[in-house]
């Protein structure tokens, strides 16, 4: 039997209806208006888009939101002081330095500057820290976006095995540490596996669900996933194809179309773990504007 696809972009809807109740509740019950501000260096067009993206979620929520552009030869000295400025500005209950920053500029010194109870992407070592001992300010936005994904299209990872393939700081890692809580939504046994795991085969075939977080088209193919297993793709990876005007298509991490015949469900690309990104972040903004109003 095919699978069932996982609709990100239902979910993303879904949760972002249930932010704007709760957004209207703290502008009537506390006079509050969630505040975003957005840090962006230079015009990297991804960069530009990603900002873009974020800003019109917030609009579409009824969050308060500011893009604050530098030039590319901004000095990280120019930088470091508006984020502290940014800090100490109550309109603000989020900030968000949109990454990568030039070269010049240390993105551990700035991200550090951070206010760690504004910092929505979760990536202040405070908040890593946190998220490791479960007692998270804000969960990374995009390892948040799977446990949600999983839990509402009712593939809960309680008690299953999860193996996660990738372990980078925003992704793989982050999602180990908040997949593996004894809580609701988690308490899985979980495995990472990256480019010094000997047999990737052996481990994925295991696994009752497998997080794609690699940045390799196709890596998983249909032989490394168990029958009825359950199968993130969080991979974005753009393959030539002249059949579109851009030049290009999007794809996963895995095989899709070869995987969907034998799994009991899987996310697409597009349309799976992306839109919960920019979902997450502003659940993490409203959460922010609750946290500073309690
Ligand atoms: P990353 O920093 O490049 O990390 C990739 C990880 O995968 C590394 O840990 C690497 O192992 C491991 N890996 C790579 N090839 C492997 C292989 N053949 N076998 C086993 N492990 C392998 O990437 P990332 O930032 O986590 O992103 C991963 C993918 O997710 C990318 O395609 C990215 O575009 C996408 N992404 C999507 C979203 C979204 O919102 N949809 C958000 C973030 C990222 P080593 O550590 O040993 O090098």
């Amino acid at each position: 039997m095919a699978a069932e696809i996982i609709s990100g972009t239902e979910i993303a809807a879904q949760i972002r209806e249930e932010l704007k109740g709760k957004v209207k509740e703290l502008k009537e019950r506390k006079g509050t208006t969630p505040g975003l501000v957005m840090v962006r260096v230079g015009e990297d067009p991804a960069s530009v888009s990603y900002v873009s993206a974020k800003s019109k979620a917030s609009e579409e929520i009824g969050i308060y939101s500011e893009t604050i552009v530098f030039p590319e030869d901004t000095t990280e000295e120019v930088l470091l002081a508006k984020v502290e400025e940014l800090d100490k500005d109550p309109k603000f209950h989020g900030i968000l330095v949109q990454l990568p920053l030039p070269k010049h500029i240390n993105a551990d010194k700035v991200l550090n500057a951070i206010d760690p109870r504004k910092d929505v992407d979760g990536f202040h070592p405070v908040n890593v820290g946190k998220l490791l001992i479960g007692e998270p300010y804000f969960m990374p936005c995009t390892p948040h976006g799977v446990q949600e994904l999983l839990v509402r299209s009712g593939n809960s990872p309680e008690g299953k095995h999860v193996v996660i393939c990738g372990r980078s700081n925003i992704v793989g890692k982050p999602l180990m540490a908040i997949l593996v809580q004894k809580k609701k939504g988690a308490n899985a046994t979980v495995t990472v596996c990256h480019t010094g795991t000997k047999d990737l085969a052996s481990v994925t075939k295991n696994a009752d669900i497998v997080v794609a977080a690699m940045g390799s088209p196709k890596a998983i193919t249909a032989d490394m996933v168990k029958d009825g297993a359950v199968v993130i793709d969080v991979g974005v990876n753009r393959i030539p194809d002249e059949t579109k005007k851009s030049g290009f298509r999007l794809v996963g991490d895995s095989d899709f179309d070869a995987i969907k015949e034998k799994a009991k469900a899987i996310t697409p690309v597009p349309g799976g773990v992306g839109p919960m990104t920019v979902t997450m972040l502003m659940a993490n903004t409203v959460r922010a504007a609750e946290m500073h109003s309690a």
